[in-house]
């Protein structure tokens, strides 16, 4: 049942959140759920033994370790940078939410990059902040650099997403480059999807050099720990200790600290999934663009955004039909007619492909 408000309870709340409705991304019971981008293949058995066996050793009855030291000593080794540049939290949503806290606010702006991940308009509006929109290209989704470098100049937060949700594309390393130096305020790229791109495309590269530059992660998409809830910030450590400074002292539970430390630390389990993921990506998207009126843009991720004729009916006989569970942005502004279609295991993906083509 989605939960409604009432308008006598709607006059008593913040002009900023008074408008909003409580997040209902239309999970159905279905078979096969490819609508949230989530690594349907579950976790290797080692991995999942390391992890259950980490949170089987938490002291639960103390608070946790605020900071999250253990999860970040394990992420400075992956990512060779000093703990003290990591931010931990509560998934990536928690840090983007953290970074509007700190870095937004009324009368400052956000450069957001649209169509993209809707996150980042509910946090700016909640946390009353202007948004400057700076939209993609209508066909081939591509940001525009030269009007981010100049919507830039006057920003308090730019937020870039590489590979983009729902889009799949990259942002070029050249402009984030350009988009670092043109602003004052932080450039946030967001890498939720960086294990499946093509190696080199991450802005990681670049932290050194832009001390206005933060890079995040999350272990919600590749590392099977959406349930989790574990996301994190590369940024320069003034960054880090802003985010530290705004955020719920106890947000990080000991038992999503416990399972992000087994998952870091086993993390090379993982690498054979998200190769096979990146494959399956492959053999999807030419199955799918094979087929009669269906376009399929590149995808550097784990979903494929694809443009079919009355896109919210065979959303609604995917789901009816097939029991099959995609997500719809038909009626997102710039994605008339798409759907976003998580890359799953080969059988999900065939069944995907036998449904589509039945129903085109
Ligand atoms: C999934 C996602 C995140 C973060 O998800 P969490 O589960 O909160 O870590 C961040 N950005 C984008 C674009 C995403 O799709």
């Amino acid at each position: 049942m989605p939960q409604t408000i009432s308008a006598e309870v709607r006059a008593l709340m913040r002009p900023s959140a008074a408008a909003l409705e409580p997040y209902d991304p239309a999970f159905s019971r279905v078979e096969v759920n490819l609508s949230a981008n989530e690594n349907t293949y579950g976790m290797p058995a080692p991995a999942r033994e390391a992890t259950l066996a980490e949170i089987a050793a938490v002291a639960e009855n103390r608070y946790p370790v605020p900071l999250a030291d253990a999860v970040r000593a394990e992420l400075a080794q992956v990512h060779g940078i000093a703990p003290e540049r990591i931010a931990i939290g509560n998934g990536g949503d928690e840090l983007l939410f953290n970074l509007f806290i700190a870095f937004g606010g009324a009368g400052r702006v956000l450069v957001n990059c649209p169509p993209t991940f809707s996150v980042y308009e509910l946090y700016a509006g909640l946390a009353e902040t202007p948004i400057t929109n700076v939209p993609r290209d209508p066909e081939t989704f591509e940001p525009d650099a030269d009007a981010l470098v100049e919507a830039a100049r006057s920003a308090n937060l730019v937020i870039l997403t590489s590979p983009n949700n729902p889009t799949g594309d990259l942002v070029p390393l050249e402009t984030v480059r350009r988009v670092c130096e043109a602003c004052s305020g932080i450039v946030l790229l967001d890498e939720a999807y960086g294990e499946f791109s093509a190696p080199g495309a991450s802005a990681e590269s670049l932290l050194d050099t832009y001390a206005n530059l933060a890079v995040l992660h999350t272990l919600s998409k590749a590392f099977c720990l959406a349930g989790g809830r574990i996301g994190y910030i590369l940024a320069s450590t003034d960054v880090v200790a802003a985010l530290a400074a705004v955020r719920q002292p106890y947000s990080v539970s000991v038992f999503d600290q416990a399972a992000a430390v087994a998952v870091v630390r086993e993390r090379a389990l993982f690498m054979p999934t998200i190769a096979q993921i990146v494959q399956e990506r492959a053999r999807l998207s030419s199955r799918l663009a094979a087929l009669e009126g269906v376009r399929v843009w590149p995808s550097e991720s784990n979903f494929l955004l694809v443009r079919v004729p009355d896109a919210h009916r065979v959303w609604e006989r995917l789901r009816d039909e097939h029991s099959i569970l995609v997500r719809d942005f038909s009626r997102t502004p710039g994605l008339a007619d798409c759907l976003r279609i998580t890359v799953g295991t080969p059988e999900e993906n065939d069944r995907v492909i036998a449904a589509l083509s039945a129903l085109m």
